[in-house]
């Protein structure tokens, strides 16, 4: 099992990629790649100043059945029923996808900062991969499963999984071979 980032339109952080990379490695113990190859933005994902989750999500470009393809981009997702989301993943399913747009610091009237916008990703890109990998939202509000209903949600949890989700995801990446 690999992980395989891809970079969906213009990102305004260039070192983002390689930063979720590396802490992915760390964090998932899954061998992770960034693809070169910048993926368009699909106009059909469009709505207003915001794009569709979904749309972006089932659009990205899967190779093999032994990996997990991770989407960023630098646009305002929603999802149908939901006014933002952060990011958006398939349960058990090969694609994940995490905007930076509302991680930056100045989105919510803070001044810029780097770290904090590379932490915020690394929780946000764990998290969808985590999904991918067939772990549900987590109570533990500290556990990176934790679902984010705003930034502070994101800010509390850490970029970790809980003694009960790093158990399930390696019975999950057992099974997987
Ligand atoms: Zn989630
Ligand atoms: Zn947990």
């Amino acid at each position: 099992m690999r992980i395989i980032i891809h970079q969906i339109g213009k990102l305004n952080h260039p070192d983002v990629l390689s930063h979720i990379q590396r802490e992915l490695e760390r964090i998932i113990s899954l061998p992770c790649f960034v693809d070169e190859e910048v993926l368009p933005l699909i106009p059909e994902a469009k709505a207003g100043e915001r794009y569709n989750a979904s749309i972006i999500l089932h659009n990205l470009p899967v190779k093999g059945d032994r990996e997990r393809v991770l989407g960023i981009c630098d646009v305002d997702l929603f999802v149908p029923g939901f006014n933002f989301v952060f990011g958006e993943a398939q349960f058990m399913g090969p694609r994940a996808l995490v905007s930076l747009f509302r991680l930056y610091p100045q989105f919510w009237g803070e001044p810029p900062n780097d770290t904090i916008l590379l932490e915020r990703a690394v929780k946000e890109a764990t998290h969808e991969i985590g999904h991918t990998l067939g772990l549900r939202h987590c109570p533990n509000k500290r556990c990176v499963m934790h679902f984010s209903n705003s930034i502070w949600d994101t800010d509390i949890k850490s970029a970790l999984f809980c003694p009960s989700c790093e158990a399930q995801l390696k019975k999950n990446l057992l099974r997987e071979g």
